[in-house]
């Protein structure tokens, strides 16, 4: 992967202001989704720490899910969803976490045997919490945790102090 598809990649990064709300800067994922040179440079980067590392991808829901399955395919591995509560027809593990405003919970299908060195992925890092909460949904069903990455972490955030390390393609 070359440095120039990455800063293209880069590029196709929207930012919105006031979305959802007033004061939120929204990053979209989307238009670097739909460009094949992009989306195969940010998955080769997601993947190269941790080549031959993981034996499973899993992806939170809903825009983890679309880097978790193309990660999963560039590196022959199996996805694994960590969907939103009540998703889920046999979830077997649920842990909730601290929103802006309110609390949510997500949760996991009983699908993997303990043991299974799993790569957590999202599109955005922002406070931390969600990915907190994936990392104590993946102990809770004796899944080893090989890292976590993110296409875009907000650094004035501070979630890395939150979530622990996470390797980010790109940094803002
Ligand atoms: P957090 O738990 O605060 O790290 O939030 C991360 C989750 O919320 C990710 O699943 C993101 O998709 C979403 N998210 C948080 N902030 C943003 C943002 N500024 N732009 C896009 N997505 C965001």
């Amino acid at each position: 992967m070359t440095s120039k598809a990455l800063d293209r990649a880069a590029s196709l990064i929207a930012t919105i202001p006031d979305f959802p709300e007033p004061g939120i800067l929204f990053r979209d994922i989307s238009p670097l989704l739909a460009d094949a040179a992009a989306m195969r440079a940010v998955v080769d980067a997601v993947i190269e720490p941790f080549a031959d590392a993981f034996d499973v991808v899993a992806g939170v829901e809903a825009r983890g899910f679309l880097l978790a399955g193309a990660v999963a395919v560039a590196a022959g591995v199996g996805m694994a969803p960590i969907r939103k509560a009540g998703k889920l027809p046999r979830p077997a593990a649920s842990v909730g976490y601290a929103l802006e405003y309110g609390t949510a919970a997500i949760e996991m299908s009983d699908d993997l045997p303990a043991g299974t060195r799993v790569l957590l992925v999202d599109d955005i890092l922002a406070t931390g919490g969600t990915l907190r909460a994936g990392h104590e949904l993946l102990d809770e069903l004796g899944l080893v945790l090989a890292g976590t990455a993110v296409i875009m972490e907000l650094e004035e955030l501070g979630g890395q102090a939150v979530c622990g390390p996470v390797h980010a393609v790109f940094r803002v």
